[in-house]
């Protein structure tokens, strides 16, 4: 049996204008400037205010928060760190809207999506020698 459905025509109005709270006054860039991702062992990202941040594949991997390595309902990690090599490296990087980078791995996980806002805060400091 078929059943005919008609769709809402619904009236084509202005779209709603957006809320008009200010934004948070951010305590550092999130905005980054120049992402070098040559070096498959680490990410290095320069902001917009001119600090540097360098990740290494590891540590990013370690951060995924994606549904596999992060539970999305209590936020506990499902990933064990331990399991992470620390010589991990990643096979590709890529651009996500404005807002946030993918990463490739070399264990194959490419599920995770950094948000700037995540990597700025998270950043390790100066990369140990
Ligand atoms: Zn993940």
């Amino acid at each position: 049996m078929v059943e005919h459905l008609t769709e809402n025509q619904g009236v084509a109005g202005s779209s709603p204008a957006l809320p008009t709270t200010a934004p948070p006054i951010p305590v550092a860039s999130t905005t980054p400037r120049v992402i070098t991702k040559s070096d498959p062992t680490r990410v290095v990202i320069e902001w917009d205010d001119g600090h540097r941040t360098t990740f290494s594949a590891s540590q990013l991997r370690k951060l995924c928060p994606c549904a596999r390595c992060v539970d999305e309902i209590t936020g506990r990690a499902i990933l064990d760190p331990t399991s992470v090599p620390q010589a991990m490296t990643h096979t590709d990087v890529r651009l996500v809207g404005n807002y946030a980078i993918s990463l490739r791995f070399a264990d194959g996980h490419d599920t995770g999506i950094f948000p700037f806002v995540m990597l700025r805060e998270r950043d390790p400091g100066p990369p140990r020698v």
